[in-house]
């Protein structure tokens, strides 16, 4: 038995994250990060549209994010290494949220929160929206709200970055699925994969994504994180775009970001998303290009009518995460010693992907996450039948 071994399991960015944390952050016993497909092809963090943004309704995901946010300033240095160098073009163009009739009330309310937490967000009148992001319909536009510290990343790239930059601190990782974990007296004890070959460890951690709840099956335990399809589009715009766009969230529920041109030559382009509340649960990675044309575009077009030639390039799918309360759960299991879970983010775990890793570490090392205040995501409270509110959820 080495209770000197922390197992991670899955090696996305959460995985990734806590295993370079542990690892830089002056744990010598071995961290050993389980992945089953080292493509990622199907993980989130492959997948994701990259936003990072302070602007939530909540201390503990505000101090979160802008933890996450001052990480992400310095990652290209911080996770360079001897043969990689990152770059996960962390770009702090802003988000932008508008409010219309409908929303107004409740922007202005969290404005208020928001100021009085500490984020910084600055709130827009029709004129300032339009000199900052000009050509928008705002006829029905009441204000915006900015949070010009926000911004994008390549998920890609900052997925390579950790992996990289754990591996280059000591992590080892193990290419295998986990298919059992180890129970004895109460407590974990490790895993074994499906080659048949056992790890064993002090503690597991659970970062396997939208897979948790699976991986929790092993144990015998029900967790709360459910997979749920996201969609995202890419587009080409018919010409070079004379500035670069924020995260720009419409009221009804679209938002898109610039996608660069990583060469001369390269198109212009935007990544477009759009949340379907009523989408079913499951595993499906599916792309369904129809939403693209009757949910996607129209409200786009209608939002920045000069979007009407662009061009769709690319549709793909994604899994969320999914809570019942949209946050994540943090913490050791209550009913399974040394399992630990980080897991669950529903839609938000590359922004929290930095926090994360430094609250698991000093977690998992000293028994307390002083440097965050995680306990309001607490993997118990479901159990209470409680739950953590946060109305800035996209
Ligand atoms: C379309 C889309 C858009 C998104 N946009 C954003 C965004 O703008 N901003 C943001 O912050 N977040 C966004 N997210 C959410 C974000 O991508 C996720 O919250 C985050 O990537 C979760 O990271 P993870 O490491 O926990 O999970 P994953 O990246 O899914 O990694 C989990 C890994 O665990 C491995 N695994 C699972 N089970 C096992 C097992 N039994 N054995 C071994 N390995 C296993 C999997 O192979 C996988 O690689 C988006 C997600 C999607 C799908």
């Amino acid at each position: 038995m080495s209770a000197d071994r922390i197992v991670i399991v899955g090696g996305g960015v959460v995985g990734s994250s806590i295993a370079w944390h542990l690892r830089s952050g002056g744990f010598e016993g071995e961290v050993a990060v389980v992945e089953r497909d080292p493509t990622y092809r199907r993980a989130s963090s492959f997948l994701a549209m990259g936003g990072v943004r302070q602007q939530f309704g909540s201390t503990v995901n505000i101090r979160l994010a802008q933890h996450s946010i001052r990480f992400y300033e310095r990652f290209d240095d911080a996770m360079r290494t001897p043969d990689h160098q990152p770059r996960a073009w962390f770009r702090q163009r802003g988000y932008l949220f508008l409010a219309d009739d409908e929303n107004a009330a409740r922007f202005e309310r969290r404005y208020a929160r928001q100021r009085a937490l500490g984020a910084r967000v600055e709130r827009l009148d029709v004129d300032a929206i339009r000199a900052r992001v000009p050509d928008l319909a705002l006829d029905d536009i009441r204000f915006g709200i900015f949070g010009p510290d926000d911004g994008y990343a390549s998920p890609r790239e900052v997925l390579a970055g950790f992996r990289h930059a754990a591996a280059a601190a000591g992590a080892t990782y193990v290419t295998g699925e986990v298919t059992r974990l180890d129970v004895a007296g109460g407590r974990v004890r490790g895993v074994t994969l499906d080659g048949g070959a056992s790890l064993d460890a002090g503690a597991v951690v659970n970062a396997a994504g939208p897979f948790a709840a699976r991986l929790a099956a092993l144990a015998d335990l029900d967790l709360p994180v459910t997979p749920v399809r996201q969609h995202l589009f890419r587009c080409a715009l018919p010409r070079r775009w004379p500035h670069r766009f924020p995260v720009v969230i419409d009221p009804g529920g679209v938002h898109w970001r610039h996608d660069d041109p990583l060469a001369a030559g390269d198109p212009d382009r935007i990544i477009v998303a759009r949340t379907k509340l009523d989408e079913p649960p499951g595993e499906n990675f599916a792309c369904d290009a129809d939403r693209w044309t009757t949910d996607f575009r129209p409200p786009l077009v209608a939002r920045l009518p000069a979007f009407e030639t662009a061009e769709l390039v690319e549709g793909w799918a994604g899994l969320y995460e999914m809570t019942p309360d949209h946050n994540p759960l943090l913490g050791e299991h209550p009913e399974l010693g040394g399992f630990y879970l980080a897991n669950g983010f529903s839609g938000h775990g590359l922004m929290m992907a930095p926090a994360t890793g430094t609250a698991l570490a000093e977690l998992l090392t000293t028994g307390a996450s002083t440097r965050l205040d995680i306990s309001a995501f607490d993997p118990g409270r479901f159990a209470r039948g409680a739950q953590f509110r946060d109305d800035a959820m996209i």
